[in-house]
């Protein structure tokens, strides 16, 4: 180890090893951690942030390389957020510099300085503390206020501001006189200190438009979340229509008036602008700032700003959001928390739940988990008291009543192309009251598939494993696992009989079945393909709600958070599949998506009707579902985990590799297990085996499973293990860990 004379920083770099690098700076040149630079990196030049000082670095003195340029603008993280990435990186098993550099706008990760104001907290630097404020000069005033207050509490730009309108300016002259410091500057590295913000409690003026009187169990819910300081989890379990956005909006509320900010997590499909108007009517004057992959990278970096310099105070966003950096942060809440969008399924493979989780923990803040159909995960929490469960049991709106659920025995009806006839009576009876119904397609394994009727032929693709879906309006076939498309074969490549038919009953096929029954209806398709326009997806709601719609034809887009006041049927064609599936996450999935999907039936004053189509009426699934007995079947799915040793009674981690040799894949994952079990740790490992989707765009995949009792345990395992796999010889493989996976 050499000791070198300059001052050594640590650097994190988008480079997928697992450390740092070490680089020099000027004796003169201040750099804070947290801080961008430009580094030298082989012949590159890369965006980096500064982790920390190191008194010592392994480079010798005559190869270590100076900083090309540090970046003095507002972009410095906090080292809170740096702390949380420090964390994810260890947890998730991901390197820490690839780790912090994917949390950040993708504008922070090019090169070139952004403008904005400069944020975070200031305070008195060891001299200011040191500073006699009577012998200051009297006729600074601002400057001896800001001094004033800055010696009784850390305080932000805003909060400055409004003790001076010239506060910008004379910070900056104390900041050259060395009297105080911008917050994260001073922090020892790697400490957990707290948010800035948070030690500053202004009471904030803020208009709040309270549209409801609180249900008895909304202002329970709002009452215990609220009297709690600091950490605390709760699992708000509330039946559809339950009103827990209203308790949301207490809850934001109670935080906003405190001067704190707000993180409001919700599912991808979920971030429509309904819902960010809908945030901006109930708060008018207070500042939102959005942050989701959809947006422009200018927009995303200034959104990401607004919830640094605390300018937006409330931050709602889908997974990514969980890194925002917000210095006032106070509450956060995750909403539909079961919802499998919050984990990101490459590169960084995080859960924002759990990230969230952890972050309020940090933050020592609330966290509030909502959904009508909770993980068992969170479930399970919520039961062993680690989390605080909160049950609202009835739908907020007096007239609302939660829909009757019937199931149809397809194997005791006639059918026409997948639909009952009771399903086709029950609509027609709609459709004569002037009511809309739903007939909602469980996407998986329900896409139409190309079939010769003389030699069996099925459109197969050449890539996978997988079939090649019909798409009958732009007459092609298209692999929905790799993308490969093809024309639709004017006859069949196996025999060259003309006579191909589509089988399965995708969206397309069952609009068109209806509309053969029901020539006059007017039929909406609502799938991935019909909305993939923004726009158009935005006037198909317009539609349904002038009710210019009577029977909607959509899969999982429709289940989630729209309200259709006209809606009273809703018709679930084809959920067994998932009843026998191999995932064994299949049937809290499916119940979790009929709920949501039962839910938008019958929201307003009239009665709902869900009508499920299954071969296995009396599965204990669907009889749950019809009781709204969500209690039921959790424990009964739990004591099922339990005896077969599933999560959450064990933690698992999945070591997946991909290549184009399936024996240098299925080598690789052999030599990787036999180095798990040649490590004598008491977790279990699991066989290797092909994936879900073994074959993906010419690539071969496969996977192998690992599984502890605790999360330490299986941590322990990994820390260990990793070392091992980076060292196994895999040059034309790509492979990867998935901490807490949900895909099999
Ligand atoms: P959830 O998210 O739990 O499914 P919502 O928050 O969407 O339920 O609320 C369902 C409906 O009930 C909404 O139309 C909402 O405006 C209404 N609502 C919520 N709280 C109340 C209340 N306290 N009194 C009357 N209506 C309410
Ligand atoms: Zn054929
Ligand atoms: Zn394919």
């Amino acid at each position: 180890m050499i000791i070198s004379g300059m001052p050594i920083i640590r650097v994190a770099l988008d480079i997928p090893l697992p450390s740092l690098f070490d680089y020099t700076v000027a004796e003169d040149v201040a750099v804070a951690t947290g801080q961008r630079v430009i580094v030298p990196f082989g012949r590159r030049r890369l965006v980096g942030v500064v982790m920390g000082r190191a008194a010592t670095t392994e480079i010798s003195s005559e190869r270590i390389k100076p900083v090309t340029q540090v970046l003095y603008d507002s972009a410095l993280l906090s080292a809170e957020l740096l702390d949380l990435l420090r964390f994810c990186s260890d947890y998730y098993r991901y390197p820490i510099g690839q780790a912090v550099l994917s949390a950040m706008p993708a504008r922070l990760r090019s090169d070139k300085p952004v403008t904005g104001k400069p944020m975070l907290g200031y305070r008195l630097s060891a001299s200011g503390l040191a500073l006699d404020l009577d012998a200051f000069p009297k006729r600074k005033v601002a400057q001896r206020r800001i001094l004033a207050q800055l010696a009784e509490r850390p305080c932000n730009l805003a909060q400055l501001k409004a003790l001076s309108a010239t506060a910008g300016v004379q910070l900056k002259a104390l900041e050259q006189e060395g009297w105080v410091e911008r917050f994260p500057e001073s922090l020892p590295f790697g400490s957990n200190a707290p948010c800035p913000g948070r030690t500053v409690r202004v009471v904030q003026k803020h208009t709040f438009n309270n549209a409801h009187i609180l249900t008895g169990e909304q202002q329970l819910a709002v009452n215990s979340i609220t009297q709690t300081d600091g950490y605390a989890c709760f699992l708000l379990h509330g039946v559809t229509g339950s009103g827990k956005t209203e308790v949301y909006v207490h809850l934001m509320h109670h935080a906003l008036r405190r001067g704190g900010q707000v993180l409001l997590l919700v599912p991808e499909i979920n971030l429509t602008p309904q819902l960010e108007n809908y945030f901006r009517s109930r708060f008018p004057d207070t500042a939102l700032a959005s942050l989701h992959s959809g947006l422009s990278e200018g927009k995303r970096l200034h959104n990401w700003q607004q919830a640094q310099t605390g300018a937006a105070q409330i931050v709602l966003g889908t997974r990514l959001a969980v890194f925002a950096e917000m210095p006032g942060l106070a509450l956060i809440i995750v909403d539909e928390e079961h919802d499998s969008s919050f984990k990101q399924q490459d590169g960084l493979r995080y859960s924002a739940r759990d990230v969230a989780i952890f972050r309020a923990s940090q933050c020592g803040v609330p966290i509030v988990l909502g959904s009508a159909t909770p993980s068992l995960e969170s479930y399970h929490n919520a039961q062993s008291g680690r989390y605080r469960m909160i049950k609202l049991t009835g739908r907020a709106q007096a007239a609302a009543r939660l829909p009757t659920v019937r199931c149809v025995n397809i194997n005791q009806t006639v059918m026409h192309h997948g639909i009952s006839e009771n399903l086709l009576r029950e609509i027609g009876q709609r459709i004569a009251r002037k009511e809309q119904s739903l007939v909602f397609i469980n996407r998986r394994g329900y896409a139409p598939v190309l079939m010769c009727m003389g030699c069996g032929w099925l459109s197969g693709c050449k890539h996978c494993a997988g079939k090649m879906v019909l798409h009958l309006n732009e007459q092609r076939l298209r692999c929905h696992h790799c993308g490969y498309q093809l024309r639709v074969p004017p006859a069949c490549p196996g025999c060259g009989n003309a006579d191909l038919l589509p089988v399965g009953s995708g969206t397309q096929r069952v609009e068109s079945a209806l509309q053969e029954r029901f020539p006059e209806a007017r039929i909406l398709r609502v799938d991935r393909d019909s909305t993939r326009n923004k726009r158009a997806w935005q006037a198909m709601r317009e539609q349904i709600h002038a009710n210019e719609v009577d029977i909607l034809v959509g899969t999982q887009m429709l289940a989630k958070g729209h309200d259709f006041p006209a809606l009273t049927l809703v018709g679930v064609l084809n959920p067994d599949s998932a009843l026998y599936s191999s995932d064994f996450r299949a049937a809290e999935k499916l119940f979790a998506q009929l709920v949501q999907v039962a839910g938008r039936a019958g929201r307003a004053d009239k009665p709902g009707e869900v009508l499920i189509q299954t071969a296995f009426p009396d599965h204990p699934l669907f009889r749950a579902l019809q009781a709204h007995d969500f209690d039921g079947w959790a424990a009964s799915q739990l004591a099922e985990r339990k005896m077969a040793g599933f999560p959450p009674f064990v933690y698992q981690a999945m070591l997946r590799a991909e290549g184009k040799q399936e024996a240098e894949v299925y080598v690789f994952l052999d030599h990787a297990r036999a180095a798990a079990v040649a490590l004598r740790h008491p977790v279990e490992v699991l066989g290797v085996v092909p994936a879900a989707m073994p074959r993906r765009a010419n690539h071969i995949r496969a996977q192998l499973l690992v599984q502890g009792a605790t999360r330490k345990q299986l941590q322990q395992f990994l820390r260990v293990w990793q070392p091992l796999l980076d060292a196994l010889p895999a040059q034309k493989l790509r492979y990867s860990l998935d901490i807490d996976p949900l895909e099999f």
